[in-house]
């Protein structure tokens, strides 16, 4: 298989064909993340030839009763959706070609890409398997998204969401605990939950914020231009953000990350969640989180 580097993909795409038409990120600027910096180059675009190739090992691997076996594949790399929409439709072929029985393709995908596409595009794409697409959304402060540089506002987040959910493409949030700094967390969660509640994301995944000395973060940290928040404070600033989110959807917090793995559907696990983090808040110290954050080496 053409894998590069370290493939990155969400915990419930775990049974998924994963498939690499991407390697790297377009943009390449958000100043916590350091996820592609293993790579000798920013982005680049996997060839059809290698896309097919891997099929096909795929398929021989797999002999005779493929098609029954693969139901979904997620395209890896950190944003394929930003891929033109001819690009996705031929990958989406190509797949039918080889998998008859695959139902869905999912990817990554950052607020700009769907901005990229028409709303023919997106229709196209639904057709063509497009389906729960993982977005980074990480949250919806518009300081934060401004200062950690993610390159849209809060305003295109709504946007462009809406657009997905009139083409009917299902869409998954990750949320970054922690991103709007010391004193801004429940803020930051407020404002988050505002947004998420004005949309249909199909879950919502919590990572925390854990910084690398190689992360332009870690440089506004030395600055003293950024102050990090401690570790209880992303707890309560998650249990503010459960507390605010009035839609129906599955809430987890499963990444590395995340020192606790915490899980449940909302609204009917809401009262067991918040339970779960008045827990932590009151009886686990800030000093054995602050270990595992700072002994986690690689997300
Ligand atoms: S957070 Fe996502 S969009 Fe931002 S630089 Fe990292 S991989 Fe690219």
């Amino acid at each position: 298989m053409h894998y590069t580097g370290t493939i990155w993909r969400p915990p419930y795409e775990a049974s998924s064909l994963l498939l690499e038409v991407t390697a790297g990120c377009t943009y390449h600027q958000c100043k916590f993340c350091t996820l592609y910096h293993d790579l000798p180059f920013k982005f680049r675009i996997t060839p059809l030839e290698d896309i097919e190739a891997d099929l096909k090992e795929v398929k021989n691997l797999l002999g005779a009763e493929s098609h029954l076996t693969v139901s979904r594949t997620f395209l890896t790399g950190a944003n394929p959706f930003a891929l033109n929409t001819a690009r996705l439709l031929k990958i989406a072929d190509l797949i039918r070609q080889h998998f008859p029985g695959n139902k869905t393709i999912g990817c990554f995908s950052r607020i700009t890409d769907i901005t990229t596409k028409t709303d023919e595009d997106l229709k196209q794409l639904k057709h063509a398997g497009y389906n729960d697409l993982t977005i980074g959304m990480e949250t919806g402060d518009d300081q934060a998204l401004a200062f950690m540089h993610k390159g849209y506002t809060a305003k295109d987040i709504i946007t462009q969401c809406q657009r997905l959910d009139a083409a009917d493409i299902h869409y998954t949030f990750f949320y970054l605990t922690g991103i709007s700094g010391a004193g801004q967390g429940k803020t930051g969660a407020k404002r988050t939950a505002e947004i998420c509640n004005q949309l249909h994301p199909q879950r919502i995944g919590a990572n925390m914020l854990t910084i690398y000395p190689n992360s332009q973060l870690y440089q506004e940290i030395q600055k003293k231009t950024w102050e990090e928040e401690s570790e209880i404070e992303k707890y309560e600033e998650l249990k503010v953000l459960v507390e605010h989110l009035q839609i129906p959807v599955y809430f987890g917090a499963l990444g590395a990350s995340n020192a606790i793995p915490i899980q449940g559907i909302l609204p009917e696990d809401k009262e067991k969640i918040l339970t779960v983090l008045d827990q932590i808040i009151s009886n686990v110290s800030e000093q054995r989180l602050r270990i595992y954050r700072t002994t986690l080496r690689h997300l």
